[in-house]
């Protein structure tokens, strides 16, 4: 027996509606730790734009919430979805329409994992800049609505560098098509903007067209600095960006990290107490920047290696790259994703070292320094988050607002961070855009409760009611 919205998808979708067991129970979950209470409805597997349509038409008619899925890497708990809701997954839909290699661009679908769009670029000598540490995991429809970032960013920019156009199915069902496929383009108001990083709120992204770079010719460099504390290197790093060099990559681990991937990785373990940059700089001027990085880097107290090795360069980036799985396995794990500008980052390691001591916690803490963009880590053995650790979260971002930064650099707000939106943004601003929300998806039917939650202060608003009021950790 099915609920009359199910009914009806069937009806409309077949066995693309799926209510087994083990579906839901992913669904439930992201890859924040966090998961709903219970199971949605039911996951829609949608193989086409009509699909999203159909979907949708019947969840606005009935007033379902529907919660839209990539592949459900996100951090910030965005993509978890509970009961009564429509799991609206866009995996199935992983075409490569078209490849224009003299106008640099590609128009996808949005379930193609980041990694195989590169794979499918690479012979034409092309690829798409944006590069989470989790390429090989994530959809190109996530990374655009998340406004994902990654290693490569000071460079080459974040996903919303990386987008001409988008294609949007509104909560109603309706199909726009937003933005341009030429290089300039401004008639009316930026609406692809708007949706990248609108986290399923606005509507589902159905397709996008791609920015596209030509692959650097030449040999990248790779430099390892290591030194005494983490507050060195965050100088160190600042003092790379302050001499105009500009690396490909440039990544800050702190000592507590370090050890936890060396130890994830069976590697010998590294000196007592250091902490590391990890420098990549590309095309062909790579050797002649990585050698003047090196001398920067020496002169802040850096112990430094260079190799031109890419094999050897890889290995080392790897290290990085196993962050996310070497905090796991050290316990519940709360990633926070801060952003300060790039001169502030040794101020920022003051603050965090200030928290520590003041709630008597580690917090492991990994940065993309050439862009400004922490990861502190927040780790408890229990299954949920204690509210005292949230405290020691606040604190985090009450001291990164203060040094001029944000919230979130590239996860999102989700559910994890919707609490503290509004002290970002001010009152006449959150308003503002959840009136924009409203014009997007008036019956309030796309993620409701995600991004803009429900405060205290304001009158009560089904729209922004908590999506998981029971929401518990997962496993
Ligand atoms: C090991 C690891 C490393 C990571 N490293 C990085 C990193 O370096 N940089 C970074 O930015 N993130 C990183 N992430 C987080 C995550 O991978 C990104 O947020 C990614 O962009 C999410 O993509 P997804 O396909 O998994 O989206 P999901 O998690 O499925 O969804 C994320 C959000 O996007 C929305 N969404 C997904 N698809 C669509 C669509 N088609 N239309 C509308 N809305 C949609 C969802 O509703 C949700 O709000 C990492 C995660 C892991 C697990």
């Amino acid at each position: 027996m099915g609920t009359p919205v199910l009914d009806q998808l069937r009806a409309a979708l077949g066995d693309r509606v799926d209510t087994a067991a083990a579906t839901l129970d992913a669904a439930r979950a992201d890859r924040s730790g966090h998961g709903a209470a219970e199971p949605p409805l039911a996951v829609v597997h949608a193989e086409s734009v009509a699909d999203v349509q159909a979907a949708l038409r019947i969840a606005h008619e009935t007033a379902t919430p529907v919660v839209v899925r990539g592949a459900g890497t996100g951090l910030a708990g965005a993509s978890i979805a509970g009961a009564g809701e429509i799991v609206l997954s866009t995996l199935r839909m992983r075409r490569v329409l078209e490849v224009r290699p003299d106008d640099l661009l590609a128009v996808v679908e949005p379930g193609i994992l980041n990694a195989e769009l590169d794979e499918v670029l690479a012979p034409y000598g092309l690829w798409w800049p944006p590069d989470p540490a989790s390429r090989d995991i994530s959809t190109v429809g996530g990374n655009i609505a998340t406004g994902a970032g990654g290693l490569l960013c000071a460079k080459y920019g974040v996903v919303r560098d990386a987008v001409l156009a988008v294609d949007l199915v509104l909560a109603d069902g309706r199909l726009l098509h937003l933005g341009h496929r030429s290089v300039k383009g401004v008639t009316g108001l930026d609406l692809t903007s708007l949706v990248i990083g609108s986290e399923g709120r606005l509507g589902v992204i159905v397709g996008a067209t791609l920015k596209l770079r030509r692959i650097e010719p030449g040999t990248p460099c790779t430099i390892v600095a290591t030194f005494p504390t983490v507050r060195d290197a965050a100088r160190g790093s600042a003092a790379v960006t302050a001499s105009g060099a500009q690396p490909a990559i440039m990544e800050l681990m702190d000592a507590r990290c370090l050890a936890a991937v060396h130890a994830l990785l069976e590697l010998d373990p590294p000196a007592e107490g250091i902490a590391q940059l990890t420098i990549q700089t590309d095309g062909l001027s790579a050797a002649v920047e990585a050698e003047q990085i090196a001398a920067v880097l020496r002169q802040a107290g850096g112990a430094v290696a260079v190799t031109d090795d890419p094999a050897e360069g890889e290995e080392l980036l790897r290290i990085r790259r196993s962050m996310h799985a070497a905090m796991a396995r050290l316990g519940t794990t709360l990633i926070e994703d801060v952003s300060v500008p790039r001169s502030a980052l040794p101020a920022m390691f003051d603050e965090i070292a200030r928290i520590e001591r003041a709630y008597g916690i580690e917090i492991p803490t990994v940065a993309h320094a050439g862009d400004g963009n922490l990861h502190p880590n927040f780790i408890v053995q229990t299954a949920e988050i204690p509210e005292r650790i949230w405290q020691a979260a606040d604190e985090l971002f009450r001291a990164a607002l203060c040094l001029g930064g944000t919230l979130t650099g590239e996860h999102g707000i989700g559910t994890l961070k919707s609490r503290w939106l509004a002290d970002e943004l001010g009152e006449d601003q959150w308003t503002l855009q959840r009136e924009i929300v409203r014009v997007f998806d008036p019956r309030g039917i796309l993620a409701p409760g995600r991004v803009f939650a429900q405060r205290p202060s304001a009158p009560s608003d089904p729209h922004d009611a908590d999506p998981h009021p029971a929401e518990e950790p997962h496993a």
